[in-house]
C-alpha cells in the first residue's frame, strides 16, 4: 500500500540575527543553515520513518535538487515531483539569540503543480491506497476528488488554516486532521461542532494533551494522551503526528492503535530541534520509553 502525498516541499533558510531587522536596516547574519522543510515534506519524512511506502507529488523549482535528493535519502519516492522554472517553495526565516523569529515565505513551484499530471501519477495508484494532502500547494480538491474515485482513502490537514480550503475539500474526506486552534476556526467559520462535519473521521490534536479522535456517524469522541516530555521544540509536531498515523493506518493498525503510534512520534519530535530533518524513526519511536 502506498501514501501519495500532494504536499509543499520548502527549503528553509535559517538566519542567526543579532536582533531580528528593523524596517531599513541591513544586518549581518552570523550563521546559515538550510534545511528541508513545508508540511508536505515533513509529512512525507514521516511517514516514511514510520515504514510506510510514499510517493511525493509535488513541484520544486530550478534550485530544487537537493532537496528530492534529501527527500529520496529519506526513503520518499520523488519520481512525480515535477520541475518548474522558477523558484522552489522556500522560508527565509530570521531567528534572534531569544528564539524570537520573522519569516518570509515564497510558495513558488508549490502553487505551480500540473494537476493533469497528477491526475496521471494517480493513474498507478491502488483502491486501498491513501492520498494526503494540505493547504501550502494548489489542487487539493482536484486530487482528493481524483483519488476517491480511485477508491483511495483521503486525508486531510487544515494547515495552514483557510475556511473556504476546508469546505472545498471536506466532501471528498474520510479523515480530517486538526490542532486545537485550526478546530476552533473551523467550527467559528461552519458554525457546527467537529462531530456535525461530514467527514468519517476527525481527528483534532491537543499538543502536550495528546489528541481527540471524532467518529461522526456516531459522534463519539475517543481521547488519546500525549506520553509526558520535556519539550524544545514543536515545529513539524502536527506533520509528524499525522504522518506517523498515516503510516499506521496503511499498516492496517486500528484507529487507536495508530494515533497511539503517532502521539509517541509527536512528542519525540518535540524533544528535539528542526523540522524534517528531526523526525524520529519507527526504531526509535518503538524503543522509547516515556
Ligand atoms: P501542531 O504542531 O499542528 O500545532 P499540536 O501542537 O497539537 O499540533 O501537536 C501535534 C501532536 O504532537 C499532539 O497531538 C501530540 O501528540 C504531540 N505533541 C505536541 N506537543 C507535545 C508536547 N509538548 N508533549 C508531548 N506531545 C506533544
Amino acid at each position: 500500500m502506498t501514501i501519495w502525498n500532494l504536499g509543499s516541499i520548502n527549503a528553509d533558510h535559517v538566519y542567526a540575527v543579532p536582533h531580528i531587522p528593523t524596517p531599513g536596516e541591513t544586518l549581518a547574519a552570523t550563521a546559515l543553515n538550510h534545511g528541508l522543510g513545508g508540511k508536505g515534506t515533513n509529512m512525507s519524512v514521516a511517514a516514511a520513518r514510520a515504514g510506510a511506502r510514499v510517493a511525493h507529488l509535488g513541484a520544486v523549482g530550478a534550485d530544487g535538487g537537493w532537496m528530492i535528493e534529501r527527500l529520496e535519502g529519506y526513503g520518499v519516492d520523488c519520481t512525480h515531483v515535477q520541475r518548474r522554472e522558477g523558484s522552489s517553495g522556500h522560508a527565509i526565516i530570521a531567528v534572534d539569540a531569544q528564539a524570537e523569529n520573522a519569516i518570509t515565505l515564497w510558495p513558488g513551484a508549490n502553487r505551480e503543480i500540473d494537476l493533469d499530471a497528477v491526475k496521471q501519477a494517480l493513474d498507478g495508484a491502488v483502491a486501498g491506497d491513501l492520498l494526503v494532502t494540505q493547504n501550502e500547494t494548489n489542487g487539493q480538491v482536484e486530487a482528493a476528488a481524483q483519488a476517491r474515485a480511485r477508491g483511495l482513502t483521503v486525508a486531510y490537514a487544515a494547515a495552514p488554516f483557510a475556511g473556504e480550503a476546508v469546505r472545498a475539500v471536506m466532501p471528498h474526506l474520510d479523515l480530517l486532521v486538526l490542532n486545537e486552534v485550526e478546530a476552533r476556526q473551523l467550527s467559528e467559520a461552519l458554525g457546527t461542532s467537529m462531530e456535525e462535519l461530514p467527514v468519517p473521521n476527525v481527528v483534532v490534536t491537543l499538543g502536550a494533551a495528546g489528541c481527540d479522535w471524532i467518529e461522526t456517524a456516531t459522534g463519539t469522541r475517543h481521547h488519546v494522551d500525549a506520553p509526558k516530555v520535556r519539550a524544545v521544540d514543536t515545529t513539524g509536531a502536527g506533520d509528524t503526528f499525522t504522518g506517523y498515523l498515516l503510516a499506521g493506518l496503511s499498516e492496517g493498525l486500528p484507529m487507536p492503535r495508530a494515533l497511539e503510534l503517532a502521539a509517541r512520534a509527536g512528542a519525540l519530535k518535540v524533544g528535539r530541534h528542526g523540522a524534517a530533518d528531526a523526525i524520529p524513526s519507527r526504531e526509535e519511536v518503538e524503543a522509547a520509553r516515556f
